[in-house]
């Protein structure tokens, strides 16, 4: 049965990039009914932290990609890399090399002068005991390298078809460094190997490290996981997505009020067409489509505006309750925000208000403070704006007197109210309509007007109306 990974190196935050490679291993996961693994890769000592392993974990499960295994982690594991290594040291298919970085890149430097390839040159394959005794005499740790066999090395990539290399390019590389520390290379395969992963799905960067991972495989006589590489993402200028392009971040986007799962249902679009033709996709749908033939070759191109619109897409569909539960920590923010004037029932009418204009969570901020505070502080220009006509504190006045003595205080009757007032008096309403929105808002755009007034309620509709009437 299926078993696929995820194995972020901590040496960054969440990055979208790794939520997306991590959201396919998880579709595909689900999908199959299989194994879904989390593996932190932190055998890079100096560049790993703690604090970007949390956030990488708080990262997936905030977008609900729960792993069955792990997490693992590398760095426990030392002792069984160091095993397989003298395995393969015993069958002479990988060698102890005491070569130092200095001497290795004056090397380099003189077979690039002479025009032949930059790679290994096998010095250490041929030490005679004499040199090696020498070696171990003045102190030198050695690097094990593998042995790179020759010929050609082909797979088939799942999205890309086959993949051809020439041996030859590929020097024998380390497999452990000189303080007992696997490479990325190496730790991978023992990790893929004894963890039974059916799948490698992971970045197109990754490619060509598929042959060195192919030919520790072919070393230890075990067969290779099938491999998937998936298309890059790119900023809109088809560079590589980085911070210049804007936020990179799992956690930032939940900071800024995206949902997970618009951030699952855009990330899964990129670089995978499902055969349905649209755009919004709750996450069971996506477990039941998904399918790795359909992944492009094409890189997919981060767009933050189609992502704000899935958000929007998705935040319509929330429930009332969802919403205020959600809302409610970005509203409580709010440096307007008093904890004694909130109440539930209140902020859901709200909320049937705002829903749709919602791009992100965090924008209640900006567009709730008036159903909130007990004073608006008008900004003059604005009313200056709206009450271009000489009349309209007069029917300001009359619009306020109508609706004092309204009942039934709702956006219906305030509305006929109005309408019957521009008619009588032979204006147009939105001479009326105007200036009353500043009033209640202090705002030009928002939801329907009366529809806001009668969420505010007879009491503050009316004072409003006064104060802005001053
Ligand atoms: N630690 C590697 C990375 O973050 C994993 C690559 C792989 O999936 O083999 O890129």
């Amino acid at each position: 049965s299926v078993r696929v990974r995820i194995a972020p190196s901590p040496t960054g935050y969440l990055h979208v990039g790794t939520a997306h490679t991590a959201l396919f291993n998880w579709l595909f996961a689900r999908h199959n009914k299989g194994t879904f693994i989390l593996r932190i890769e932190d055998t890079d000592l100096a560049r790993s932290t703690k604090e970007y392993e949390e956030n990488i974990i708080e990262g997936l499960k905030w977008l609900g990609l729960y792993w069955d295994e792990g997490p693992y982690y590398q760095t426990q594991r030392l002792d069984l890399y160091r095993k397989y290594a003298d395995e393969l040291l015993r069958k002479g298919l990988a060698y102890y090399c005491y070569c130092t970085p200095e001497e290795l890149e004056e090397r380099r430097k003189e077979a690039l002068a002479q025009k032949k390839p930059p790679k290994y040159d096998r010095k250490c394959l041929y030490l005679s005991d004499e040199e090696r005794a020498r070696y171990e005499r003045e102190g030198r740790k050695p690097a094990i390298r593998l042995l790179v066999p020759e010929g050609k090395t082909v797979f088939n990539d799942i999205i890309r078809g086959e993949i051809e290399f020439n041996n030859e390019d590929i020097g024998d590389f380390v497999i452990m460094k000189s303080d007992g520390i696997p490479t990325y290379n190496f730790a991978v395969v023992i990790d893929d190997y004894t963890m039974g992963i059916t799948h490698v799905i992971r970045g197109e960067d990754h490619i060509s490290n598929t042959p060195k991972q192919l030919f520790i495989y072919q070393a230890f006589g075990w067969s290779p996981p099938e491999f998937a590489h998936l298309p890059l993402l790119l900023g809109p200028d088809r560079s590589k997505l980085s911070k210049r392009h804007g936020v990179t971040s799992v956690t930032e986007y939940k900071n800024m009020g995206y949902l997970p799962q618009a951030l699952v249902n855009y990330l899964a679009l990129l670089g995978w067409t499902p055969e349905e033709n649209k755009e919004i996709y709750t996450v069971e749908e996506l477990i039941e489509l998904f399918d790795l033939r359909r992944v492009t070759k094409n890189p997919g191109i981060f767009d933050v505006t189609k992502l704000e619109w899935i958000n929007t897409q998705h935040i319509r569909r929330l429930s009332l309750e969802e919403l205020a539960d959600l809302t409610y920590p970005f509203l409580k923010e709010a440096e307007w925000f008093k904890e004694e004037n909130f109440k539930r029932e209140y902020y859901l009418k709200v909320l049937t208000l705002l829903q749709e204009r919602l791009k992100t969570l965090a924008q209640i901020r900006e567009y709730a403070d008036y159903f909130f505070v007990d004073d608006l502080d008008y900004d003059v220009e604005i009313a200056k704006k709206v009450c271009k006509h000489p009349d309209t504190p007069l029917y300001l006045e009359k619009i306020k007197e109508v609706w004092s003595q309204i009942q039934e205080f709702t956006a219906e009757n305030l509305e006929n109210s109005l309408r019957n007032l521009a008619e009588e008096n032979q204006i147009p309403t939105k001479n009326l309509v105007h200036p009353i929105r500043v009033a209640l808002t202090n705002k030009t755009v928002g939801p329907g007007l009366y529809e806001i007034a009668e969420v505010l309620g007879k009491d503050k509709t009316l004072k409003r109306l006064e104060k802005f009437i001053e």
